[in-house]
Parts: structure tokens; C-alpha cells; sequence
């Protein structure tokens, strides 16, 4: 006899989703000040409770907030947004804070296309959001590369705000 052949109705990744489910909607009860910028990502992703997630996120992000959604989300701040565009849709002041934020944002590598990262809170010379890199290393190569390309010489030094490295002209 097969002991196994029991196990076959028992569906574990279905019960986890639901697990997960439950547990957002918990959370959604609670006062958006209550939540870590995580859960409010977490609520937005899933798309429960809009109405006061995402302008909680969207505050976050205003007051310069650099929030980390390493490991939790593959996709960064600006798609998981995005997807709600439905919400945004119907709400016409919430989609032009989005629009103001994505303005000041990152701006692309002209070279790579790769989008970079922005700190929330330091400006650069030209009053943008200014360059981040998560680590030291990432920043240095940058420099080198930069370096190698347009002569410029930069030097590496930490977010005052502890939210990665900067360059800035040597
Ligand atoms: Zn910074």
C-alpha cells in the first residue's frame, strides 16, 4: 500500500497563499502608522486596502524614505505602484503625486538603460534625487566606469542618511 496516495488532496502551497492572505488582511486593520514600509508594499501588492496603503506609501516615499523591499519583492517600488493602475485610474491626486515622484526619480543610464536607484533624501547639483548604490563595491565600479568613459573623477562616500553610497566630483 501506498501511504502516499492520502497526500494527494492536501494542496500546502494553496494553504500558505491563503495563510498569507489572512495575515494581510490583519494587518490591513491596522492604523497604516502602525505598519513597516515592508507590510504597506505587502498591501499594495496584493491590492487590499488601497485606498489607504497606497497613499501611505506614497507619503513614505515624499518624505524621502528609502525603503528596502530586498528579499520580499523582485520588482521595485515604481511597478508594484504601477499595477494598481485601476486605482490610480480613479484617483486622479494620487496618480499625480506617483507622476511627481517618478519625475524626480531615477533617471536612466543613458548607456546600459538600466534604471538606477535614487536616495530619497539627498539632492544632487541639479536639485534631482541624487545616484545610490546598496553597496561600496557598486559604487566604485561606477566611478571606475565613469572614469574610464568621460575622464570625470568622482570619489565614493556614504549616504549621510545610511541609505547606501553616493559619488561625488573628487
Ligand atoms: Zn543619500
Amino acid at each position: 500500500m501506498d501511504q502516499d496516495d492520502g497526500d494527494w488532496d492536501f494542496d500546502p502551497f494553496l494553504t500558505a497563499k491563503d495563510h498569507k492572505r489572512i495575515q494581510l488582511e490583519a494587518l490591513s486593520r491596522r492604523p497604516t502608522s502602525q505598519l513597516s514600509p515592508l507590510e504597506l508594499f505587502k498591501l499594495v501588492a496584493a491590492s487590499i486596502a488601497l485606498e489607504k496603503s497606497i497613499p501611505a506609501v506614497l507619503d513614505l516615499m515624499e518624505k524621502g524614505r528609502f525603503i528596502d523591499l530586498d528579499p520580499d519583492f523582485l520588482e521595485d517600488h515604481w511597478t508594484l505602484l504601477e499595477r494598481q493602475g485601476s486605482y490610480f485610474k480613479g484617483n486622479p491626486a494620487q496618480r499625480s503625486r506617483l507622476d511627481h515622484l517618478k519625475k524626480m526619480r531615477d533617471y536612466r543610464d543613458a548607456r546600459s538603460g538600466k534604471v538606477s536607484m535614487s536616495c530619497f533624501k539627498c539632492l544632487d547639483a541639479r536639485g534631482e534625487f541624487k545616484r545610490l548604490y546598496e553597496t561600496r563595491s557598486e559604487a566604485v565600479s561606477s566611478l571606475e566606469h565613469r572614469y574610464s568613459e568621460s575622464g570625470v573623477r568622482l570619489t565614493v562616500y556614504e549616504c549621510k542618511h545610511k541609505n547606501g553610497w553616493h559619488l561625488t566630483k573628487a
